[in-house]
């Protein structure tokens, strides 16, 4: 069986991280879509928020699961005996960083895992999770960014967030 993993933050996913998702779906037989939990970054969403919009919309792909991480990335690949890692590129700016990744995890894993690389869509090659958050903490619209079920789980996020401030703001 050919399988691959899909590691990423996804803090959201997005159509961009979609796209990714099918397109993998159709070259393998199973996609490990993997949310790292790297404690020293810090993110908008919990491991547990991001894996149930993950869940959401790769609902209707039989051959994807999804699970997490808070290691080597490599060390979770022999794991479940996996030899293959897919990344996005959207552009040049991406390949110095992804490149950098994807040579290190093959030295690391002496050569046991690999890096594969799928191109974006031309209409998603601007998308990223953090210009979502952005556009949303602004009260932007973000439906061409995401489906329509992530949107209103970002939407209540920053409500949250909004009602927060307002109730810190009137207590001083
Ligand atoms: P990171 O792991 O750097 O936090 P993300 O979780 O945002 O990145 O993304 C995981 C992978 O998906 C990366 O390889 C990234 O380049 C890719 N990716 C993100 N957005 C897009 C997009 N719009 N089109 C194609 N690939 C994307």
């Amino acid at each position: 069986m050919k399988s691959a993993i899909y590691p990423g933050s996804f803090d959201p996913v997005t159509y961009g991280h979609i796209d990714i998702i099918q397109r993998a779906a159709r070259m393998f037989d199973k996609i490990t879509v993997c949310i790292l939990d790297n404690k020293a970054k810090s993110s908008l969403f919990s491991v547990e928020e991001r894996v149930k919009m993950l869940k959401l919309v790769t609902k209707d792909i039989p051959n994807v699961v999804i699970d997490t991480n808070d290691g080597l990335l490599i060390d979770y690949a022999e794991s479940i005996d996996c030899h293959v890692s897919i990344r996005g590129l959207r552009a040049v700016t991406d390949f110095e960083y992804e490149m950098q990744i994807a040579q290190t995890n093959r030295l690391l894993s002496r050569g046991a895992l690999d890096t594969v690389f799928l191109m974006t869509r031309l209409q998603y090659a601007y998308l990223s999770s953090s210009s979502v958050r952005e556009i949303a903490s602004f009260g932007g619209d973000i439906s061409p960014c995401v489906p329509p079920e992530i949107e209103a789980i970002i939407k209540e996020k920053y409500k949250e967030a909004y009602e927060k401030r307002k109730e810190r703001n009137n207590e001083q």
